[in-house]
């Protein structure tokens, strides 16, 4: 074992392989207020990689609904609480990661889902916690409420699937950070189904090889973000690079989320991964159960969010979500609108912080009828 340094945990901690961070890490941050669970993502994915022989059961990309919603059965659940308690003193974890928590001889705290954990992609969906009941009016904070949680690979920093990985089939490219698995090296042990707490990793049973997301590679090297970003319909997500804290960039989007406002947050930080997903987390749901999901900041990234039209950068960086089918490494502010800018700090695209709102009166008298206005 090599002592690492994982910021989002605050300290170092064990793991198979010592740091070797990427020239730049692929980074994404998810708005899980604006999911609409429509699976668009899953379904753009599934028939760009997924639609063979033997990955009928494989979703690189799902969405669930929290908190009732798995995929497979139960990932995340089964794994928490397997780990113990999960405690942190300020900014820093106090309790275990899987790889600090492995039993003897092993290299990560894992688990195996059996096949019928894969049976029900949608299980939970929609359903909300608490009861309804008559007369029940709506109040804040909701004492009934659920949440969609978009899903793919993280490309994590310190990636479990990796570690565990007998053969040593997976690797994380060190161009962009992108985890990726060698399909011919691969003898189907399924270590690393096992080892990734988020079960980002499928056995192939008619190849007898494990398969799992690439972050659509070869659309990255083009400048183009992958197959689920771009056809987001919530346009909830954007992808570019993410830095450690010590080098993070204001003008970079992701870093400005991430690191600058704390405003997106790593999905259970507490495994000890570090993964490259942020999600900025729903408004409207309990604080205990967002800290045990995404860390100790959670609280103070509901309240940065709720203000975040009152803020023009925050604003302006939204409105460039799902804007264009470039990865955006820079962005700016300037007068009115929030611009994307390539690599050469060249345009790529600019939208208007704050879109016109145009309220018609119901009633058109010149045709003599009245209008709903729906939008
Ligand atoms: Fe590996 Fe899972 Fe991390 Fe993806 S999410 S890099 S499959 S450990
Ligand atoms: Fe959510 Fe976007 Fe996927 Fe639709 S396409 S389910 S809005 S992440």
């Amino acid at each position: 074992m090599a002592r690492v340094f994982n910021w989002q945990l605050g300290r170092a901690m064990d793991y198979w392989y010592p740091e070797n961070r990427p020239k730049r890490q692929f980074g994404a941050v998810f708005d899980i207020n604006k999911c609409i669970a429509c699976q668009t993502c899953t379904l753009s994915c599934k028939t760009t990689w997924t639609s063979g022989r033997g990955q009928e059961f494989m979703f690189w990309n799902n969405v669930e609904t929290k908190p009732y919603g798995y995929y497979p059965l139960a990932w995340d659940v089964t794994l928490l609480e397997a780990l113990g308690a999960q405690t942190w003193d300020g900014a820093t974890y106090t309790g275990r990661t899987v790889f600090e928590a492995a039993p003897p001889g092993e290299r990560v705290l894992g688990w195996m889902p059996d096949g019928m954990d894969y049976a029900s992609p949608n299980i939970g969906e929609d359903e909300i916690t608490g009861q309804v009941d008559k007369g029940m009016a709506l109040t804040l904070p909701q004492q009934v409420w659920m949440f969609y949680l978009a899903r793919i690979c993280n490309h994590c920093t310190y990636p479990a699937c990796l570690s565990s990985c007998p053969r040593a089939s997976i690797y994380k490219r060190p161009e962009d950070g992108i985890v990726v698995l060698d399909q011919s090296r691969c003898r189907g042990y399924q270590e690393c189904v096992r080892a990734c707490p988020y079960k980002k990793v499928y056995f192939n049973p008619a190849t007898g090889t494990s398969e799992k997301c690439i972050a659509c590679f070869p659309k990255i090297e083009e400048g183009i973000q992958p197959q689920c970003f771009v056809n987001c319909i919530g346009k909830i997500r954007l992808q570019g690079w993410v830095n450690p804290p010590a080098r993070a960039r204001e003008d970079n989007p992701i870093d400005y989320l991430v690191h600058v406002r704390k405003l997106a947050l790593p999905l259970y930080p507490q495994f000890g991964l570090e993964p490259n997903v942020y999600y900025v987390p729903p408004v409207n749901v309990p604080d205990a159960f967002l800290v045990q999901m995404f860390g100790p900041d959670a609280p103070a990234a509901v309240k940065t969010y709720r203000n975040a039209r009152h803020d023009r950068t925050l604003a302006g960086l939204f409105a460039l979500f799902g804007s264009t089918e470039r990865t955006i490494p820079f962005f700016r502010i300037s007068g009115d609108e929030a611009i994307a800018l390539d690599d050469d700090r060249r345009e790529i695209v600019r939208v208007p912080i704050y879109e016109p709102l145009f309220i018609r009166p119901a009633e058109d008298p010149a045709r003599r009828i009245i209008r709903l206005n729906v939008t």
